[in-house]
């Protein structure tokens, strides 16, 4: 952002600040001028609607303020993407919980305002959470500092703690007064809930595929082949959970109230995107399941009969490996003695395999390709037919 537009848009919170506290300030000094003890003044001001609306006002301006000083204490400035983001998904979550709002239009108060303002405020945390976990990988090793991990250790802790205060809080109230708005917040911080722990798996994650380069030889490491796998299972149980918690909410609200109208995107959209996951898991077993025997290795003489000896998954050449290799099952490429002695034990495989098509890959780059989709990277016939 160019200094100039910067000082103005600073500028002009500022002046919103300042105004607001004027007005909370008027306002209140305007009661107590009429009103001798506390108590009537309390009482003035939640009546009249004027003052109520400077009040929620200036507590819009408090959580603004204090959600910019928890924004640097755990995530300094924000990237220009990141603030993109977090405007998309405010909106988004913002014009869905109208629905629910005319759901639960008999319990629409004050405090279900506040509460619904809180859960906002927490959930953008949980979204910066997710996009700076996201973006660990691209840091190359070693790394983020360590204040990064201090941060998000930190935040992890803080956001789980509130969400699980939060859930019991509206499971507790929903089991005291009955099926209400508090049913919409339970189901709320319980999805954070999942999505916590879908940021600190993927966190974890990427902490031991540093831990893993550092054993390695740090940035000339080999890729860490089975961590778009153990991606997918994370994602997996993730999507799991919240169906559970969708599903019973929309359970509770359809006998409640009726159909859940806000709900039937989210239910059908993790719906979709876990039966999805599931039959590609499915797929993917059954086209990765003994690749050994299932995917034949590639002579020489196939190689050298094809136009160019590329992979063309990794660009690389591809070498045939000796038959008394192929036995062992990891054969590896005598390309280059180094990176041999490190892939031995489990640098990625680089036999020559051939599909039933006749297009020839990398044995690990044919594998990491399979994870997405189960046809041939070259004429898309499918693997598995044959
Ligand atoms: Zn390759
Ligand atoms: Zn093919």
């Amino acid at each position: 952002m160019p200094p100039l537009s910067a000082a103005f848009t600073s500028n002009r919170i500022f002046l919103y600040a300042a105004l607001s506290v004027i007005a909370t300030l008027t306002t209140i000094a305007n009661a107590c001028r009429n009103y001798s003890n506390f108590y009537s003044v309390a009482i003035y001001l939640s009546r009249s609607g004027r003052s109520l609306l400077v009040l929620a006002n200036f507590g819009f301006l408090s959580a603004l303020l204090s959600g910019r000083v928890l924004q640097h204490i755990f995530f300094g400035p924000l990237q220009a993407r990141e603030v993109e983001r977090l405007y998309d998904q405010t909106w988004m979550f913002v014009t869905e919980s109208l629905l629910a709002f005319t759901i639960f239009r008999d319990d629409f108060d004050i405090p279900f305002v506040i509460m619904f303002g809180f859960l906002l405020f927490v959930k953008c945390f949980h979204w910066l959470m997710a996009d700076r976990v996201e973006s660990m990988d691209q840091v190359p090793y070693p790394g983020p500092p360590l204040l990064f991990h201090i941060r998000m250790n930190t935040l992890f802790f803080i956001l789980w703690l509130v969400d699980f205060i939060m859930l019991v809080f509206a499971v507790e109230s929903t089991m005291s007064n009955g099926v209400g708005g508090m049913v919409l917040f339970a189901s709320e911080y319980a999805i954070l809930m999942a999505s916590a722990l879908n940021s600190m798996a993927r966190y974890t994650l990427s902490n031991l595929e540093i831990r893993r380069a550092r054993a390695r030889g740090g940035l000339n490491a080999p890729a860490w082949e089975n961590k778009s796998m153990y991606i997918f299972y994370i994602e997996l149980v993730t999507d799991f959970l919240k169906l559970v918690v969708y599903l019973t909410f929309f359970v509770i609200v359809l006998s409640f109230y009726g159909l859940p109208l806000n709900m039937i995107r989210d239910v059908y959209l993790t719906a979709r995107s876990f039966t999805g996951r599931l039959r590609a898991l499915v797929r993917y077993h059954n086209a990765t399941r003994d690749m050994d025997r299932r995917y034949p290795n590639a002579t020489e003489e196939e190689l050298a009969a094809m136009s160019d000896r590329t992979c063309i998954i990794c660009r690389e050449e591809m070498v045939a490996v000796p038959q008394n290799q192929n036995a062992a099952g990891q054969g590896q490429a005598p390309a280059d003695a180094n990176a041999n002695a490190n892939a031995a034990q489990d640098g990625p495989n680089v036999t020559p395999k051939k599909l039933p098509c006749g297009h020839i890959f990398h044995f690990q780059c044919l594998r990491s390709w399979l994870e997405r989709q189960q046809s041939c990277p070259t004429c898309r016939r499918p693997v598995l037919r044959n």
